[in-house]
């Protein structure tokens, strides 16, 4: 029996879509894959939006609601209290407790649920 060789996936722009789908595909399939993603910048998963190092840009909503798993909605802001992105960020943490971190967070998350996948 000859193995069977992977098929060839090439994914265009490793930005937040690209990068996560990628990852979704390769967690996904059902049939061996070898997957290529294009991408210019240095990190996956940030994109134009999760790219930015300017510590003013901070996510729009607070944490608790950049979910990428249905089943784990909490994922981004459990990630954000155990790591140590918010210790030189007083201000991410509004008055009734909502997380807003910086965008470049959000990046370093998906680069990081990327990297393990
Ligand atoms: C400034 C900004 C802030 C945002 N903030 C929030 C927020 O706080 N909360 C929220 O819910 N949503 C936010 N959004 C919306 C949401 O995050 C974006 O819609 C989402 O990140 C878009 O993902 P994307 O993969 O389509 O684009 P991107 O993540 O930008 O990915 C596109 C990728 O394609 C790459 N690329 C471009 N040209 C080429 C090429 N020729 N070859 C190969 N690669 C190429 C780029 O380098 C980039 O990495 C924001 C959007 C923007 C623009």
């Amino acid at each position: 029996m000859s193995k069977r060789e992977p098929l060839r996936v090439a994914v265009i722009g490793g930005g937040f879509c690209g990068a996560f789908f990628a990852a979704q595909l390769a967690e996904y399939s059902t049939v061996p894959l070898a997957i290529s993603v294009i991408e210019p910048r240095a990190r996956l998963g940030g994109g134009i939006a999760y790219s930015s190092e300017d510590p003013a840009h901070r996510i729009n909503v607070p944490a608790s609601r950049m979910v990428l798993f249905a089943e784990r909605p909490e994922d981004f802001n459990a990630w954000l209290r155990r790591g140590t992105e918010l210790d030189d960020d007083p201000e991410a943490v509004w008055q009734d407790g909502a997380v807003f971190p910086r965008r470049a967070a959000f990046g370093r998350y998906v680069a990081e649920l990327i990297a393990i996948r």
